[in-house]
């Protein structure tokens, strides 16, 4: 499919429990579109393995597979949000997962990117990935990742073409410490109990859109890009 990298997109924010493809389909997003995938949970891993101050706050409360605090994060979001590669828009995979976080977000868009003049500046279109409870712990617990490349594999869904081993470099794939059973559970748990208000704030503002995350990927991806284009055509009209 032939991607689209010239207009400005604005910001997208991938809703949807963990294991709903969130990190697949915003890969997809980010190459079609030529922006950038900003994933907290990645940043936050680097953070970790960098050892600095927030990644040694960090580290134990990601291991139990619940939530950094708010406050930690809002520094590491910003700073990235400001990098040039940003600018044309970007996709935020795994933030915001709290209400304020969703609120604060909104206030740093509208401080820092808003701008009529420049359509793709503009508040984030929100896009939930729907997904059945008991397809998720299968998708989870089956989840492999690349140490080298970091491309997902699922043992069930996607295997690779050698057993436990990367199709790209033949690295032996690794269980992330969060999908182990226990963690997942606990980090849908935290999900049910945390995040929804996250849909329920944008619902209210009107600009929450649902996927049905249960079709084949491809199709995922074809539901996103209708809504996408549907919103940037809509803010072009409203900006002319
Ligand atoms: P992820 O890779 O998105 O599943 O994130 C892995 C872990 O990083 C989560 O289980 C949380 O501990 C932490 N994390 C990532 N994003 C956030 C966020 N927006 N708010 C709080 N904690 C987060």
């Amino acid at each position: 499919m032939a991607g689209d990298n010239s207009r400005s997109i604005g910001p997208i924010v991938l809703l949807g429990p963990p294991g709903a493809g969130k990190g697949t389909q915003a890969k997809r997003i980010s190459e079609f579109f030529a922006i950038p995938q900003i994933s907290t949970g990645d940043l936050l891993r680097q953070h970790v393995k960098d050892q600095t101050g927030l990644g040694l706050l960090a580290k134990d409360i990601m291991a139990r597979g619940e939530l950094v605090p708010d406050e930690l994060l809002y520094d590491m979001v910003a700073q990235r949000l400001r990098e040039a590669d940003c600018e044309r828009g970007f996709i935020l995979d795994g933030f915001p997962r709290t209400a304020a976080q969703a609120g604060w977000l909104d206030a740093f868009l509208e401080r820092e990117f808003f701008d009529k003049s420049k359509p793709g500046k503009c508040l984030p279109i929100v896009i939930r990935i729907d997904v059945d409870y008991n397809d998720l712990l299968r998708r989870l617990t089956g989840r492999r990742t690349c140490p080298a490349c970091g491309r997902i594999y699922n043992v069930h869904l996607q295997p690779p073409r050698v057993d436990e081993l990367c199709d790209v470099d033949g690295f032996k794939l690794v269980t992330r410490n969060d999908d182990r059973e226990e963690v997942v559970r606990e980090r849908l748990n935290v999900y049910e109990q945390l995040t929804r208000p996250v849909a329920d704030y944008y619902r209210d503002k009107g600009r929450l859109v649902s996927v049905d995350g249960g079709l084949p990927v491809d199709e995922v991806f074809e539901q996103i890009l209708r809504e996408i284009r549907g919103r940037a055509a809509a803010t072009v009209s409203q900006g002319e």
